[in-house]
């Protein structure tokens, strides 16, 4: 979504090319679960001055528009996981997402702030004899490398599932009090309805000088978390990423509790959860519709939404009748790999990035953000999320070394 003039409600003089600028240790651009993390990690440091800068308001983005599983893993099943990226490669990134949600818990009792964190589980739910099969492979994998895991044989939902993995570590969180909880505990200067509208470089100083429509903020550090809008802002990741939508709906309180587990099924492609409240949420059927369901429209569509109401009465009898309450969309960020980047913009000294959770973004953002704040801070190179790592198509980062192992 664009902003027009007309919206700027601040009525504040118009910025000139000489208004003051605001000075800061670090900046970061979007509000989102990576930003808001990031700041989580700065804070810890001693004596930073941190601006979050964000285009609308915190949690605009996908990260106040998902389902608020927090799993390990990836969308892919581990032994698919290890089929694409081999074994050693494989067991980083499901202990990367472990230590992901770690830092959630920690951040549990440590901020006193409530974001509805739930200890539920997880479901894998197959949804066919050969998804039942992938699972099977996947316990057996997992067990092998040390994950905790169960395999259930028989549907744990009684909805006409084959089977289920269960992940036990995994969890449920209210998304939007989660990003609010980490800006608030971080106490960050949040500068809100500044959508940023260009970086440079300072050549004398080498720091990032950066234009919002109201000010102008210097920067020795810049922290890009801004996920599917990042093309937008910086074209140089035009090529590496691909904008996806994607649709839920929610429906008014059910009578009964359906549901004590966060479940996802169809390998990723449909997801559910019921909210303490008694509303089940529904999203997922992106796969019907791949070539249409793109870019940062913030729609929802007749095909998905009727596709979604259909998934709801087949399997949810129970909410029958019950109605739909809410219906959303929010847009995220693919890569060629599958998995996210984290680097050095090549044109600027001093921009780092970390984007591209490939919809999976509340399982890793938390440590996501604290690789990107050792890389720019300590100078400590990311490895299997190196943003120049030779399995990624277009990769033109400077920073790192070509990565093939963790
Ligand atoms: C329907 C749906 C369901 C999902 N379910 C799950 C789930 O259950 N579990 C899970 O792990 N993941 C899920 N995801 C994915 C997850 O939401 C994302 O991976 C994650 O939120 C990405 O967080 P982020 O902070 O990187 O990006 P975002 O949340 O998109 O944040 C980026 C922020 O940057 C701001 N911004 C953009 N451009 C500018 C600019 N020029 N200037 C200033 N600010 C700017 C935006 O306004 C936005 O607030 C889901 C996604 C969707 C859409």
């Amino acid at each position: 979504m664009t902003n027009s003039i007309w919206f700027d409600s601040k009525g504040r003089e118009a910025r000139t090319e000489d208004s003051p600028v605001k000075e800061f240790d670090v900046a970061i651009i979007g509000g989102g679960i990576l930003g808001v993390s990031c700041a989580y990690f700065l804070s810890k440091r001693k004596n930073l001055k941190v601006a979050l800068i964000e285009q609308k308001c915190l949690a605009y983005g996908s990260s106040g528009r998902n389902a608020g599983f927090v799993l390990r893993g990836i969308e892919t099943y581990y032994n698919q996981c290890i089929d694409k990226y081999g074994r050693e490669k494989a067991k980083y990134v499901y202990a990367f997402a472990e230590e992901s949600q770690a830092v959630l818990r920690r951040f549990v009792d440590e901020c006193k702030i409530d974001f509805e964190y739930d200890p539920c589980g997880s479901y894998v739910l197959a949804d066919s004899i050969e998804e039942l099969e992938d699972l099977e492979k996947s316990y057996e994998l997992l067990r092998q490398d040390g994950f905790g895991v169960e395999l259930i044989k028989a549907d744990p939902t009684d909805r006409g599932f084959y089977g289920a993995l269960l992940n036990g570590g995994d969890f449920g969180i209210h998304p939007v009090k989660l990003v609010r909880a980490l800006a608030q505990f971080s106490k960050v200067e949040l500068l809100e309805n500044e959508p940023v509208q260009r970086i440079e470089t300072q050549r004398s100083s080498q720091k990032t000088l950066i234009h919002t429509n109201n000010e102008k903020i210097l920067a020795g550090k810049t922290l890009i978390a801004t996920n599917a809008y990042t093309p937008y802002l910086e074209p140089w990741f035009g090529p590496k990423l691909q904008v996806a939508r994607a649709q839920m709906l929610s429906t008014y309180p059910l009578k009964n509790e359906i549901l004590d587990r966060v479940c996802y099924a169809n390998y990723g492609w449909i997801y559910f959860r019921q909210l303490k409240d008694k509303r089940l949420l529904l999203g997922g059927k992106r796969n019907t519709q791949l070539q249409e369901e793109v870019g940062l429209a913030d729609i929802v569509t007749a095909p998905i939404q009727i596709a979604l109401e259909e998934y709801l009465t087949d399997r949810f009898p129970e909410a029958a009748g019950v109605g739909i309450q809410y219906r959303w969309s929010g847009s995220m960020a693919f890569t060629s790999d599958g998995l996210p980047l984290l680097g050095k913009l090549p044109q600027h000294p001093e921009v780092y990035f970390a984007v591209g959770c490939n919809g999976h973004g509340m399982g890793y953002s938390t440590n996501m953000a604290q690789q990107l704040v050792a890389l720019a801070l300590d100078g400590k190179e990311p490895s299997v999320f190196c943003a120049n790592r030779s399995s990624l198509k277009n990769s033109n980062s400077t920073l790192c070394d070509d990565v093939d192992g963790p």
